[in-house]
C-alpha cells in the first residue's frame, strides 16, 4: 500500500520503498536507490565508486493537511572519468532543493489562488520557500522575454515609493511587459536598447510622453520608428497647468464669494464634462464659477477643444485643427495657454503621428495600477528581483499579486 503511494501518488520512480512512519504530525517514507543505478552526476557514466552517502529529506504533497516527506540516503560517488566525488542526481527533485518537483508544481498551482503567505501557512512551509519556488518559475519563463517580434511599444515610468521610479516597456500587441528598468529617464532604458539591438526587432512606433529624455532616447536608439506622443499624457499635463492657473487666480481673488467659488471647483476642472455628476449639481457649480472668471472659463473651454484633436476624420484635418487651437491660445493672451501652445507646436509631428499609429501608453496605465497594488503590499522591497519578475509576468496574471 505505502509502496504504491510513493510510486503512483508522488511520482517517485526508480527507487525502492523501505518503510514509512508517522511522527510529530509528519508522514515519512523512507526509500533507497539500488547500487546498479548510481551514475556520475556530471558525465552520466555508471563507472563510479560509492563513497558514502548523505541523508536527505524532501517535502512531498501533503496528505490532507499532514506534511509528508520522503527520506533518502543520497549516495556520494567517485567518477573514474571526471575524477570527482559528488552526490548522485535525485530523479524527483532539482539540485539543492528540499522538495520534490511535484511539490513545486503544487505550490505554483496554489499560488494562482492564494497569497504567498496563504500557501506557506497551508503547506506549513516558510514564506521564503514559497517565494523561491515562484521566483525560480518566473525566472525560467519571464526573465528574458523574446523581443524580436516587437512592433509597437509604449514606454512610461511609474513611481513606486518615495523618489523611487521604475521605467516599463510594454509590447502593445500582446500587452506583455517586456522590460523593467530601475529609475527613470534615458539611463533606465540603456539595458533595453542593448537587448533590443541584439534581437534585431523592427520597431515601427513608440508611444511616450512629451519629456525630452524619452524623446532623445527613442530618436537615438530607434531612428526608424515613429514617435507618438501619448494623448492621455498631453491632457494630464494640461490639467496640471489648469490646476496651477486656478491656484494663481485664487490667490489673486480678493472678494470673499469669488474665492469660495474658486475653491469649490478644484476637482471639477479636471473632470471631463461627460463625467460631471448631475446629482451633485457639478455642472451648475462649475458653470457658476466659470461665469465669474473669464480666464478660467477660456482655459477650461480650450481643454474641451483640445480633446477633440484626437477625433478628427484624418491627419490633415487634425493638423488644421491643431494649428487653429494654437492660434486661438495665442490670441487669448492668457500666459498659461500661450505657453502650452508653444509646447504643442514643438511636439506637433509626434502628436499628429497618432493618426498613422493610433497607439498610446494607456495600456501601461492598467499595468501600473497593478504594480501599485503589489507595491502597497510592500513585499517588493524585500526582494527587488522578485518584484521585477512579478511585474514581467503581470499580463498573464498567473499569480495572486499580493504577498
Ligand atoms: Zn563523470
Amino acid at each position: 500500500m505505502s509502496a504504491s503511494i510513493v510510486y503512483h501518488g508522488f511520482g517517485i520512480r526508480g527507487y525502492q520503498y523501505e518503510r514509512s512512519f508517522y511522527e510529530d504530525g509528519t508522514v515519512t517514507f523512507v526509500i533507497s536507490q539500488a547500487r546498479d543505478r548510481l551514475r556520475c552526476p556530471r558525465c552520466g557514466t555508471s563507472h563510479v565508486e560509492r563513497r558514502g552517502e548523505v541523508t536527505r529529506a524532501f517535502r512531498l504533497l501533503p496528505i490532507g493537511r499532514r506534511p509528508v516527506q520522503v527520506v533518502l540516503d543520497v549516495a556520494r560517488v567517485f567518477c573514474e572519468r571526471c575524477w570527482i566525488t559528488r552526490q548522485v542526481k535525485v530523479g524527483f527533485a532539482d539540485e539543492y532543493r528540499r522538495h520534490t518537483r511535484s511539490f513545486e508544481r503544487y505550490v505554483l498551482e496554489l499560488s494562482q489562488h492564494m497569497t504567498v503567505k496563504g500557501v506557506a501557512r497551508h503547506l506549513q512551509i516558510s514564506w521564503d520557500t514559497v517565494k523561491e519556488i515562484q521566483k525560480r518559475h518566473l525566472e525560467r519563463h519571464y526573465a528574458r522575454p523574446k523581443l524580436r517580434h516587437l512592433r509597437e511599444i509604449a514606454i512610461d515610468e511609474i513611481c513606486v515609493g518615495r523618489k523611487r521610479f521604475l521605467t516599463t516597456v510594454l509590447d502593445l500587441c500582446t500587452g506583455a511587459v517586456v522590460f523593467v528598468g530601475n529609475g527613470r529617464g534615458s539611463d533606465a532604458l540603456k539595458p533595453f536598447w542593448k537587448r533590443l539591438k541584439s534581437s534585431r526587432a523592427k520597431i515601427k512606433a513608440v508611444a511616450i510622453d512629451m519629456s525630452n529624455a524619452y524623446t532623445k532616447a527613442v530618436r537615438e536608439n530607434l531612428s526608424d520608428a515613429v514617435l507618438v506622443y501619448d494623448h492621455f499624457h498631453i491632457i494630464k499635463l494640461y490639467n496640471e497647468k489648469l490646476t496651477g492657473l486656478r491656484r494663481d487666480l485664487y490667490r489673486e481673488a480678493i472678494e470673499g464669494l469669488h474665492k469660495e467659488v474658486l475653491k469649490g471647483i478644484r476637482w471639477l476642472l479636471l473632470k471631463n464634462p461627460e463625467n460631471l455628476d448631475p446629482k451633485k449639481r457639478e455642472r451648475e457649480r462649475l458653470d457658476e464659477a466659470l461665469k465669474l472668471n473669464e480666464t478660467l472659463f477660456v482655459a477650461y473651454y480650450m481643454k474641451d477643444q483640445l480633446r477633440l484633436l484626437w477625433s478628427q476624420p484624418d491627419k490633415r484635418t487634425a493638423r488644421q485643427f491643431l494649428i487653429g487651437w494654437i492660434q486661438l491660445a495665442n490670441f487669448s493672451g492668457i500666459r498659461m495657454l500661450m505657453s502650452f501652445a508653444k509646447t504643442l507646436a514643438a511636439h506637433r509631428e509626434g502628436i499628429l503621428a497618432w493618426y498613422d499609429h493610433p497607439i498610446s501608453t494607456g495600456p501601461l496605465e492598467g499595468t501600473n495600477n497593478k504594480i501599485k497594488t503589489m507595491q502597497r503590499q510592500a513585499y517588493g522591497f524585500r526582494d527587488h528581483d522578485f518584484f521585477i519578475l512579478k511585474i514581467m509576468a503581470i499580463h498573464e496574471a498567473t499569480y495572486e499579486l499580493v504577498g
